[in-house]
């Protein structure tokens, strides 16, 4: 009796530990339309001096104008720069020779989001309208394995989203687009960010602010541990559709700060600590200079997009350079590969991931 409740005592630590299982948790994080050019360089100085395009051309100048890229880019986004690139890899800087690109034809967001997450482009997805996804998507691979069942969840602030990944059919919980949020804990910080966003103008018809994808979804990872989440940013792609460069600018900064924010919280939570992979992404480019607020088949350049990783599993790799041209397509293998799922895409043709 005495020598069973010692042995008890003793493999209590590790029935702890051993809490939701020892497979990899992911965090997915897209970040829509967003600019290998700001990414790769910061600020673009034709384009904040453009006094049509920003308020204030001095304020700009001194927020986000260094003398050089490397600086520029570490002001704009300082954990990608500080943190990311350098205990993980980034991946399409044109200006160092790394390219990646859509492999859709469109360079229009639902397109390059399936393409993303199915591992296929599938050439009749040619709109962005918010219409169930024809194709198995590698999410659903995930939510299918007993390992992750249940544990797979999606925020986003763009409406069709959502339809990338048909949620309902592949029972995946998501909210987008003024939804409620979908954690099964609602928590008093839940509900106090839903209250916000109901009280708040409608900015865009199909969109909400990214700040409440944010707070939703980091809520939710904290509240109830799904292994697996894809967060979708899209306040930057719709500040650009504007011209609005400053605004393009500071959503820019504002995500690289929520990005630092939900990577602290999992490593500072023992459910995620050590245990996560971070990936993230963007589903087209956009033109170059005055093109910049455009994209799709007809604005040059548009087709180009970046990757970055790190975190469990992600070789320390740091910035790219003369490789490629990798697609967008890979996204998914990349996925499947860091999950340790067996997926092939419908189009039977398995690719290889990005790291
Ligand atoms: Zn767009």
């Amino acid at each position: 009796m005495k020598r069973s409740l010692i042995a008890l005592l003793l493999l209590f630590p590790l029935l702890v530990s051993a809490k939701g299982g020892k497979e990899p948790r992911l965090v997915i994080i897209t970040i829509d339309g967003l600019r290998w050019q700001e990414v790769f360089a910061g600020a673009e100085e034709v384009l904040m001096t453009n006094a049509k395009q920003v308020r204030d051309t001095t304020l700009l100048r001194n927020t986000y104008w260094r003398a050089t890229p490397e600086e520029r880019r570490a002001t704009l986004m300082p954990f990608v720069w500080n943190t990311i690139a350098k205990q993980g890899l980034v991946i399409g800087n044109r200006n160092k020779g790394s390219k990646m690109q859509v492999a859709n034809k469109t360079n229009i967001s639902y397109p390059g989001y399936s393409e993303m997450m199915t591992g296929m482009v599938d050439e009749t997805i040619r709109s962005n309208d918010p219409v169930n996804n024809p194709h198995r998507n590698v999410l659903e691979a995930a939510n299918e394995d007993k390992r992750y069942h249940g544990s797979v969840v999606m925020y986003g602030s763009w409406q069709s989203t959502r339809y990338v990944i048909h949620n309902e059919q592949a029972g995946i919980p998501a909210s987008v687009s003024y939804e409620a949020p979908v954690a099964k804990k609602q928590t008093p910080r839940l509900k106090l960010a839903e209250r916000m966003l109901a009280g708040m103008p409608r900015y865009w018809r199909s969109e909400h602010f990214d700040a409440f994808t944010y707070a939703y979804a980091l809520e939710t990872l904290m509240a109830d541990h799904p292994k697996v989440m894809w967060i979708s940013f899209g306040d930057i792609d719709e500040w650009a559709h504007s011209r609005k460069y400053d605004f393009y600018l500071d959503a820019i900064q504002g995500t690289d700060a929520f990005i630092r924010d939900i990577y602290e919280a999992c490593e500072n939570d023992p459910f995620y600590r050590g245990k996560t992979a971070y990936l993230i992404t963007c589903d087209h480019g956009r033109g170059f200079v005055e093109g910049w607020g455009d994209h799709g088949s007809s604005t040059k350049g548009s087709e180009a997009t970046w990757f970055m990783a790190w975190g469990k599993g992600v070789p320390s790799l740091g910035e790219a350079s003369n490789n490629g041209p990798f697609y967008t397509k890979q996204f998914a293998a990349t996925i499947a590969k860091v999950l340790g799922l067996d997926f092939t895409p419908d189009s039977g043709e398995k690719l290889s991931p990005l790291f």
